[in-house]
């Protein structure tokens, strides 16, 4: 029976290691604050704002939270990260993905000052990224590699195969990956022999975006197994990309949904804005 890497355990640890930070940054007189926009009412973004609300109390930090309307133009929300980027108290400043269509995204997240960009995701953050110099990471793939790290899985030398491309976990992901000396195969929608590429995995990483769709006859015996997906069933009950009842019998580890990939996700957001509160 597989081993289940235990994301809530792990992430509340980080947590617990990041408050510690904080109170001690505090006794040297330097304040954290996080500033969320979202723009729209969308029921999952106003989760996630509430859970990112929870985990700034618990560490510390003070959170702002800009909620805009559906309509706002970008001309607005440029503004408002202009006035953000400008203001000393604020340290980390993130825009809740995906925007509404008529917002240019890439505009937006340029906007953000790379000094405040705690997701990660700014062209400077990225470029650091690829060439190993110290920058923001980004949380959901930062997350995974903690995960992995603190579970005692080694990296160094394996076969890792990342199953997803896009820039907020799948290409991300595969740099990390390569930097902790994995040798990692990227695939994606054009993907030739997708379930042949998997079974060569000793480390699969699944960020696809469909819901259990890596079975068991993708997955070599004894492999780690890492579900990035998130998906609300019929029954209204939350899954991942892989089909964990079918795979955690031929796994060495595996992350449950929930309760794996999301609360680190949350957690490194919080390490990224410790990090900012140091700078
Ligand atoms: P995207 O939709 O942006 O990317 C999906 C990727 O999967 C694309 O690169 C796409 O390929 C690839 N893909 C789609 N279908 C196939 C297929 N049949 N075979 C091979 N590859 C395929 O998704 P995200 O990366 O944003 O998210 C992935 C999942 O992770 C989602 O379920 C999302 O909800 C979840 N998520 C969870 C987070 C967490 O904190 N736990 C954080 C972020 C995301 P192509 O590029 O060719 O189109």
């Amino acid at each position: 029976m597989a081993n289940l890497i235990d994301g809530k355990l792990i992430s509340t640890q980080i947590k617990d290691e990041l408050k510690e930070e904080v109170a001690e940054l505090k006794k040297k007189g330097i304040d954290g604050c996080l500033a969320v926009i979202q723009v729209g009412n969308d029921l999952h973004h106003q989760c996630m704002c509430a859970t990112r609300k929870k985990a700034c109390e618990y560490v510390g930090i003070k959170s702002l939270s800009y909620e805009l309307a559906e309509e706002t133009t970008q001309e607005e929300i440029l503004e408002l990260i202009e006035k953000l980027n400008a203001d000393a108290s604020v340290n980390g400043i993130l825009c809740q993905l995906p925007l509404p269509k008529h917002i240019d995204e890439d505009a937006v997240i340029d906007a953000i000052d790379p000094k405040k960009d705690v997701d990660g995701f700014s062209p400077q953050s990225v470029g650091a990224m690829v060439i190993g110099k110290p920058g923001f990471l980004p949380c959901t793939p930062a997350g995974i590699i903690a995960l992995l790290k603190r579970s005692n899985i080694d990296i160094d030398g394996k076969s890792c195969v990342v199953v997803g491309r896009s820039n907020i976990v799948g290409k991300p992901m595969s740099l990390l990956m390569l930097r902790e000396n994995a040798t990692v195969t990227v695939c994606h929608s054009h993907t030739k022999d997708l379930k042949d590429v998997c079974k060569n995995a000793d480390i699969l990483i699944v960020a696809i975006g469909k819901p259990k769709f890596i079975d068991a006859s993708y997955v070599k015996d004894g492999a780690v197994v890492i579900d990035v997906g998130i998906h609300r069933n019929a029954e209204n009950k939350l899954c991942g990309d892989v089909d964990f009842d079918s795979v955690v019998s031929k796994v060495s580890h595996i992350t449950p949904v929930p309760g794996g990939v999301g609360p680190m996700t949350i957690a490194m957001l919080m390490s990224n804005c410790v990090e900012a509160m140091k700078r």
